[in-house]
C-alpha cells in the first residue's frame, strides 16, 4: 500500500499526559511493525505542548512502556537522530518559521476576534455553526499590521483558498475519504500567545521529519482534511494516512476504565507478558491470515501490512488475552519464566529459599494465565517445615470420617523417611503407590492426605514433582503437622 516512493518513515506521537493506553500502544505497534516490514524508520515524537500535563515524569512513563513492549524506536528521545529534536516544545522555532513563511506568502492572516466575540457568533449561529466566519480576513493588511504593532491580541489563521475543491484522500484503512471544503473554516495556526495549534504543529513536524505514512487513531480522521490544507499551503507532500478503528470493550462500548485495566502498565503489573501484549494488541484490527492467533514479533515485523488492517471496530476480549498469555507462559521456558515471575515469587518467600525455581516452572507452566497467579500457586514450596492448611481441605480430607487419613500418612511418612530412597519424583511416587494394596486404599485416597499435608490444599500442582523440589526434613515435618490433626 506504499504509493509513496520515498523510504518509509513513520512516527508514534504520544502526548505525555499519563499512562500509555492500549489504544495508543496498538498505534505504536502498527507504526513499529510497518516500519520494520518496510525496512523503514520508526520515530518516536513526544507531543508535549500541554504545559500542565506534559511532565517529564509522564514522558518517562511512556518511554518505559514502549521499552517494556519492546518497541524500539530508530529516532526519538534518548536515541536522537538527524531530524531532532523529538519533543515538540523544543521545536517551537520551526513552527514560527513555517508560520512566517505562510504570512509572507499571504496564506495566513491575523484574527483579532476575542473569545467572547467568537462565542457570541457561535451562539447566534446555533446548530448551523460551521466554524469561523472569516470576518478578519477582510481587514486591510496595513490596518492589521497597525493593530499588531499596537499590541492587540491576535491569533493567526490559515487562509483557505476560496475555490478550494473538496478535500479528498485515500486512507490506507478507510479507503477514499472526502470532506466538503465548504465546511473548512480558516483554522487557527497559532494562538494569541504564539503557541502553535495541534493541527499546525503536527503537520510541520511530520513534514520536517519526512514522515511518509501517518498511522494513528481514527479520532484524528476529522483533523486530517485540515492538516491536508496546511500541507498544501506549505507546499509539502501529503503523506499517506491510515486511521485505526476504535477499540471496544466486550459490551460494544468504547474501551474505558469501566472495562478494567486500560494502560499497558496495569497489564504489566498483572503479569501479562510483553510478547503476548504485542501479539494481542496487533490482532485488534490486523490479521495475518484471518486465523493465526499466536504471532511472534519476527513474524509481525515481517508480515505486517496496512492492507490487512480492518476499519471495523476491534473488541478487546480479556478472555482471549488470558488464554493467549497462558500460551506464552507455556512456551517461554524456565529461564525466562523465573526472570519474569521473580517479583511475584519473591512475594511468597522464594528469595529466601534454596528451591531451584527453574525446576518449579513445569509445575505451573500449564496452569497460569497471568504471572501474578504464580505466588498463590507455588507459595507452599517456600514454607519450609511450616505448612499452612486450607481449612476446607483439612475438613474434607484429613478429618474425613472413615477415610483413614492418619493411617495413610503414617505409612507414607515411613516410605519418605527412608534415607535409602532416592529423593526423586518417580521412585518416591512408585514406592508410595505400592502402599495402596497392603493398606487396601485407592491410590487417590492415599495421596490426597499427602497432598494436603505437603501443599496445605487438596488442589495443588503435581504432588511428587513438588516433593522432589523440597527438603526431605520439611516434607516430614509437614506430614507430622498433618498427622497431629488427622482422624481415622
Ligand atoms: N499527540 C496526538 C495524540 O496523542 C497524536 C496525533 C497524531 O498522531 O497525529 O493523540
Amino acid at each position: 500500500m506504499n504509493t509513496d516512493s520515498r523510504a518509509v518513515r513513520v512516527r508514534f506521537a504520544p502526548s505525555p499526559t499519563g499512562m500509555l493506553h492500549v489504544g495508543g500502544a496498538r498505534t505504536a505497534i502498527y507504526n513499529w511493525a510497518f516500519a520494520r516490514a518496510q525496512g523503514g524508520t520508526f520515530i518516536l515524537r513526544i507531543e508535549d505542548t500541554d504545559p500542565e500535563r506534559s511532565t517529564e515524569e509522564n514522558t518517562q512513563i511512556i518511554l518505559r512502556a514502549m521499552r517494556w513492549l519492546g518497541l524500539d524506536w530508530d529516532e526519538g528521545p534518548e536515541t536522537g537522530g538527524e531530524y531532532g529534536p523529538y519533543f515538540q516544545t523544543q521545536r517551537m522555532d520551526t513552527y514560527q518559521e513555517a508560520l512566517e513563511k505562510l504570512i509572507a506568502e499571504g496564506k495566513a492572516y491575523p484574527c483579532f476576534c476575542t473569545k467572547e466575540e467568537l462565542d457570541a457568533k457561535r451562539q447566534a449561529a446555533g446548530e448551523s455553526y460551521a466554524g469561523y466566519d472569516r470576518s478578519c480576513r477582510a481587514i486591510d493588511p496595513e490596518e492589521a499590521q497597525r493593530r499588531i504593532d499596537a499590541g492587540e491580541a491576535h491569533t493567526w489563521r490559515l487562509k483557505v483558498p476560496e475555490d478550494h475543491p473538496d478535500i479528498e484522500f485515500d486512507d490506507a484503512v478507510y479507503g477514499h475519504v472526502s470532506f466538503p471544503a465548504a465546511v473548512m473554516d480558516d483554522m487557527v495556526l497559532a494562538r494569541s500567545d504564539g503557541s502553535p495549534t495541534y493541527n499546525f504543529a503536527v503537520v510541520c513536524d511530520d513534514a520536517n521529519m519526512g514522515i511518509t505514512h501517518v498511522i494513528r487513531g481514527d479520532d484524528h480522521l476529522s483533523n486530517t482534511p485540515r492538516q491536508i490544507l496546511v500541507y498544501e499551503a506549505l507546499g509539502y507532500p501529503v503523506p499517506t494516512f491510515a486511521h485505526l478503528s476504535m477499540i471496544l470493550g466486550a459490551d460494544g462500548k468504547k474501551l474505558s476504565k469501566r472495562h478494567g485495566a486500560t494502560s499497558v502498565e496495569e497489564y504489566e503489573r498483572q503479569g501479562y507478558l510483553s510478547d503476548c501484549m504485542v501479539n494481542f494488541l496487533a490482532l485488534l484490527g490486523w490479521s495475518l491470515d484471518g486465523e493465526t492467533t499466536i504471532i511472534d514479533r519476527e513474524t509481525l515485523c515481517r508480515e505486517f501490512s496496512l492492507d490487512r488492517v480492518t476499519k471495523k471496530d476491534a473488541v478487546f476480549d480479556t478472555q482471549k488475552l488470558d488464554w493467549m498469555n497462558g500460551q506464552y507462559i507455556q512456551a517461554m521456558g524456565s529461564t525466562s519464566f523465573v526472570e519474569a515471575a521473580r517479583p511475584w515469587l519473591d512475594e511468597v518467600g522464594a528469595g529466601d529459599s534454596d528451591i531451584d525455581l527453574e525446576r518449579a516452572y513445569p509445575l505451573v507452566a500449564e496452569r497460569l494465565e497471568r504471572l501474578d497467579q504464580v505466588g498463590e500457586k507455588l507459595a507452599y514450596l517456600f514454607w519450609g517445615p511450616n505448612v499452612q492448611f486450607d481449612e476446607k481441605s483439612v475438613a474434607k480430607v484429613l478429618q474425613k470420617e472413615g477415610a483413614r487419613a492418619d493411617e495413610a500418612l503414617k505409612s507414607l511418612r515411613e516410605v519418605l523417611a527412608d534415607e535409602g530412597m532416592p529423593w526423586e519424583c518417580d521412585p518416591l511416587q512408585e514406592a508410595c503407590r505400592a502402599l495402596a494394596e497392603p493398606l487396601d486404599m485407592k491410590v487417590k485416597n492415599l495421596f490426597q492426605p499427602l497432598r494436603v499435608a505437603v501443599c496445605g490444599n487438596m488442589v495443588s500442582p503435581p504432588l511428587f514433582e513438588s516433593i522432589e523440589l523440597m527438603e526431605r526434613s520439611d516434607v516430614l515435618a509437614r506430614i507430622d503437622a498433618a498427622l497431629a490433626i488427622a482422624c481415622g
